[in-house]
């Protein structure tokens, strides 16, 4: 997806490819204006956005006297159409909050009175008969729910790359591997910015930080101290599909004050999903996972759904929420002209994404840009899924296909033709196959494909295998030891 345009002045550089960037992108490509998308890792996506628990949040949950809370609902409601336009999994599974003692009353009517100021439909309590009945697995001790029917689930880097793709369709510069190092006002206040990369300085009229967990440092870049983000991590942890339809909706504890605590939730490719954690941390590059982490999340879980056992987790990973001191989104112009902050976005920043955008454009509206949509989304074809199609479908495709009769991933069976497509999509390491095919996400994460996906990445990009990286950087696989030629 990158392509060079260093040279022309922008009209909008977006710092950051996670999904609020990639859907401010995506946003701006139906107008007239000029934009780049710059992001530091090797594809889009891959800050905390492919890490989290792909929830599109029900609509209810933030106050609707904070700004989140106000997307929060907006957002959700734009995914059915994104959806559509850009094929990515999406699914509105519903969710329950569910009270184990009668002291979690409270925490529920909170729930449905924000839901009735927010205008959130179909939000209401259920008794403990009515949410056994429906979710037999929960824990019997409850004593009752509140049911929320506009809950989603979503594959959240899915998104990122639909968004990104049909941006770039649209005449968005995509630039990644491009760390912005540092920001230096044009001439006159108002004339704009230079962004700063290793590979090329881009004039742009107005910056857009969209740097998630490094927002606050792309600020200093600008001149401006005040944004204070405190890196707070959450652990997830993947159960074994084996377990798929132990749960239908996504389970809820009732919430504290800083976290909706741990969740059970039931993803789109089928599998279970635990946590998260949500721990202050120093350093926002640690994205360790811990025993504590993993006992705490199984203990938790457990109370919510009793059946779930440690035997069944086949993955874990962390995700960093970007945390400013009142808990809310920071998005807005700033005292530096030209540079707008989108800072703070933490949870439920991923349902939020699409009307961050809209905010955004109309922000950047505000201040003189020509922001009128005067073309449509670009659409992108969804990617192939083999697994989805029933078995007339894959013969079908087969015999059309001869890559399509290769499995390359048996737990997920992804074919060679699917991994060929992502890679003539813009995947090019293995993560990147992984999040955009399922090809190492099954029970035996990796262990009989990652050599089959290596050979089909390198030979595609001409690249040694000694080349092939696991996330890009130094993250090489395979080392070579052969003794140097003399
Ligand atoms: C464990 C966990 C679970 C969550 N669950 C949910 C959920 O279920 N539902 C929900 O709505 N939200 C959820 N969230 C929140 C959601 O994931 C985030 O709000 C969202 O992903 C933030 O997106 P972003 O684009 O702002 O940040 P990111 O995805 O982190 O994107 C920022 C990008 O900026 C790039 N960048 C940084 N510095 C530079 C630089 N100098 N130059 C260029 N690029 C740079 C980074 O590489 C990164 O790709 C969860 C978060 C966590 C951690």
């Amino acid at each position: 997806m990158d392509s060079g345009a260093a040279g022309t002045l922008q009209d909008v550089v977006i710092v950051g490819a996670g999904v609020v960037g990639c859907a401010i992108a995506h946003e701006l490509s139906r107008t007239g204006l000029r934009v780049a998308l710059v992001e530091r890792a090797t594809e889009v996506g891959f800050g905390t956005s492919k890490a989290n628990s792909g929830i599109i949040h029900g609509g209810h949950h933030a106050s609707p006297d904070t700004l989140k809370g106000r997307l929060e609902w907006a957002g959700n409601q734009l995914w059915d159409g994104l959806c559509a336009e850009l094929g990515f999994g999406f699914a509105r599974v519903g969710e329950l909050t569910v009270a184990l003692a009668e002291d979690d009353e409270p925490a529920l009517e909170r729930l449905v009175r924000q839901a009735e100021e927010k205008g959130v439909p179909g939000v209401e309590r259920w008794t403990r008969e009515q949410v056994l009945a429906a979710e037999p697995a929960l824990n019997p001790a409850l004593v009752g729910a509140v049911h929320a029917p506009t809950t989603g689930v979503i594959n959240p880097y899915e998104a990122c790359f639909g968004l990104a793709e049909s941006a770039v369709a649209g005449g968005v510069t995509l630039w990644t591997d491009c760390p912005v190092l540092a920001l230096r006002p044009m001439r006159g206040p108002d004339d704009g910015w230079e962004v700063i990369t290793p590979s090329a300085t881009i004039a742009t009229r107005a910056v857009v930080n969209a740097a998630g967990v490094a927002a606050g440092d792309i600020a200093r870049m600008a001149g401006i101290e005040g944004v204070q983000l405190r890196p707070r991590k959450g652990e997830e942890y993947l159960l074994d599909k084996r377990l798929a339809g132990l749960v239908h909706r996504v389970i809820y504890p009732c919430p504290s004050p800083t976290s909706k605590g741990t969740l059970v939730i039931p993803t789109y490719d089928g599998t279970i999903m635990i946590g998260p954690t949500a721990d202050l941390v120093d350093d926002p590059d640690d994205l360790t996972t811990s025993v504590s982490g993993a006992d705490r999340i199984l203990a938790a879980a457990r109370r919510l759904v009793p059946g779930i056992s440690e035997r069944d987790v086949i993955a874990q990973f962390a995700g960093m929420r970007a945390v400013l001191d009142d808990e809310d989104f920071l998005i807005g112009p700033t005292e530096a002209p030209g540079f707008f902050n989108v800072a703070g976005i933490q949870s439920p920043g991923l349902t939020a994404a699409p009307a961050i955008a809209r905010y955004v454009a109309a922000l950047l509206g505000a201040a003189g840009f020509d922001t009128e949509r005067v073309s449509a989304a670009q659409r992108v074809a969804p990617p192939v899924r083999f697994a989805h199609l029933d078995d007339a479908a894959q013969q079908a495709l087969a015999a059309d296909e001869p890559a399509h009769r290769r499995i390359l991933c048996r737990c997920e069976m992804v074919t060679e033709g699917a991994v060929r497509e992502a890679i003539a999509r813009g995947a090019h390491t293995l993560d990147g196959l992984k999040f955009r095919t399922r090809a190492g996400m099954g029970r035996c994460q990796g262990g009989f494909c990652t050599d089959r996906c290596m050979a089909v990445l390198a030979a595609a990009l001409d690249l040694p295998l000694t080349s092939v990286t696991k996330r890009g950087g130094d993250s090489w696989l395979v080392l070579d030891r052969s003794e140097p030629s003399s």
